[in-house]
């Protein structure tokens, strides 16, 4: 029986990232993982890589591109044809993305030296663990620690099951064959939102039904006021307080019943993107047999040092409750590799930054203003919005502002909110900030290139002492 000091259960962001670290510091590392690719092969790299982040901005980039060249282009005085979408080129793209990234995986963990064992793991109890590939040959190994790194899945709710033909989940809504002339999106959360402005962009008419009253509840309600403004205005047909209670799929479409404070309605589609949330992965790891805990919502539990009710079994990323974020699992990983090492290791919760990749961007770190009420904090708040930023008219992309939230005695920024054009690249010089303790003053004091997006986060920090310069 093989053993190793550390068996990382998924090969997510999470996972793979958990195993590299150990491998660097010094451990014998194996990392199993069973998802397999388009292509019928084992592929690593988890949600994220293969039906998540990258696939999805790949086609967000794709349906941006159309975009720019139906609506944009003519601004800058170029003229073209008729913009026509090749979809299959489009997808295949996405799919060489996927292929090349999930590969590089592999790279990375032949140079670390984790050793890759494709298929199904299960818990069997003091340090053991039966791996079943995926021809069902079933081989026991043990480890001296064990990290889960399952990930999750999307919610399945019984008034929309996926039969990933009409009715799909985020997987499928990266794969149609065609565009869909009527497309429903149950759910406007962060993958509602991406998934249902890319079909937009490529010529689809898009209604996104969402149970709960307000728009974006966990954005800063002025963010999440503009970006309905914003996203309705290109033609996304947003519903709030529309909860799904019914869904028909016949040859002619898929019939949506939903009710609303108003009554029952109906939407006909041909396609429906169900959107309503993912569920921690811990079927078939074997969690009742051991005895690992998990909570009312079937998370793994955890202490201190994402330790589980197991002795040397941890839990991080996706299936463990918070963010279920890309960046948030890698952190998790490389803090439970140097704890498992020997180091001390510490994530910031408070400091993960959100961004949703609509167009424009939304991102943010910190506190909302919603939130620093409701605590009673005393604080300052200062804005500039981008239709004043030198840069964004050189772009042609003058929507948007970016909001700094500070302490009004101590001045330490407290949250940073920006809706604008590339701001999911923006936030990291926030969250850098705020990593550091800054104040807003810091900000307003810190050289910013000109002109650059930047400048309008160096405005927000100078309007928060009401010294901003251009507006
Ligand atoms: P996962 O990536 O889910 O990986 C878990 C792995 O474990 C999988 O490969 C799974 O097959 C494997 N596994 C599970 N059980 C077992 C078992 N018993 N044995 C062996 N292997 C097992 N996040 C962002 O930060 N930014 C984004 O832009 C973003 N976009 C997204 C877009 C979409 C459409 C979706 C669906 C998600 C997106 N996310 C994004 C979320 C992100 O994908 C997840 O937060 C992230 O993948 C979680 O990482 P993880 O390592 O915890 O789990
Ligand atoms: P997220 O958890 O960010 O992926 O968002 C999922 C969204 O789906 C949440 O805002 C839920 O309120 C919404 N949702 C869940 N069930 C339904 C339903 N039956 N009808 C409409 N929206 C739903």
């Amino acid at each position: 029986m093989d053993s190793y000091q550390l068996v990382v259960i998924g090969a997510g962001p999470g996972g793979y990232v958990a195993a590299i670290r150990a491998a660097q510091l010094g451990l014998k590392v194996a990392c199993v993982d069973r998802w397999i690719g388009k292509d019928g092969q084992p592929s690593l790299g988890g949600t994220c890589l293969n039906v998540g982040c990258i696939p999805s901005k790949a086609l967000l980039d794709s349906s941006e591109q159309v975009h720019r060249a139906e609506h944009q282009f003519q601004a800058h005085g170029i003229t073209v044809g008729e913009v026509r979408v090749d979809l299959a080129t489009m997808i295949g793209r996405k799919d060489k993305i996927v292929k090349q990234l999930t590969g590089g995986i592999s790279g990375l963990f032949k140079k670390n030296k984790v050793t890759f064992l494709a298929g199904s793991a299960t818990l069997q109890g003091e340090g053991r663990i039966t791996v079943t590939d995926h021809d069902g040959n079933a081989t026991d190994v043990t480890a001296e620690h064990i990290v889960i790194a399952t990930g999750s899945s999307p919610v399945d709710i019984r008034v929309a099951s996926v039969d990933n033909h009409q009715i799909v989940d985020n997987s499928g809504a990266l794969e149609f064959s065609e565009v869909p002339k009527r497309l429903g999106v149950i759910g406007a959360g962060v993958i509602g939102l991406e998934l249902g402005s890319v079909w937009k962009r490529l010529g689809a008419e898009v209604t996104v039904l969402e149970a709960l009253p307000d728009f974006l509840a966990a954005a800063d309600h002025q963010v999440a006021r503009d970006a309905a403004k914003i996203l309705k205005g290109q033609g996304l047909d947003i519903r709030l307080g529309a909860r799904v209670t019914a869904t028909e799929a016949s040859p002619e479409g898929v019939t949506v019943s939903y009710s609303t404070d108003e009554g029952d309605q109906q939407i006909e589609v041909d396609k429906l993107i169900v959107a309503v949330g993912r569920r921690p992965n811990t079927e078939g790891l074997g969690a009742d047999k051991v005895d690992l805990k998990l909570d009312d919502r079937g998370f793994i539990e955890v202490g201190e040092g994402f330790q589980t009710s197991l002795a040397g079994v941890y839990a991080i990323g996706d299936v463990v409750a918070g963010p279920m974020l890309a960046h948030r699992a890698s952190e998790d990983g490389v803090a439970i590799a140097e704890l498992i090492a020997g180091q001390s290791a510490h994530v910031d919760y408070d400091l993960v930054p959100w961004v949703i990749y609509t167009w424009p961007e939304i991102a943010w770190v910190g506190k909302t203003e919603q939130a620093l009420k409701a605590e009673g904090v005393n604080y300052r708040a200062g804005s500039f919005p981008f239709a004043a930023n030198g840069r964004a008219h050189a772009m042609e992309e003058g929507q948007g502002f970016v909001k700094v939230l500070s302490d009004a005695e101590s001045d330490r920024i407290l949250g940073v909110h920006m809706i604008g054009p590339s701001v999911s690249e923006m936030i990291s010089e926030a969250v850098v900030a705020m990593e550091f303790a800054a104040s807003a003053e810091d900000l307003a004091r810190t050289i910013h290139a000109h002109p650059t997006l930047s400048e309008a986060l160096h405005e927000a920090a100078l309007a928060v002492d009401k010294r901003a310069l251009h507006i």
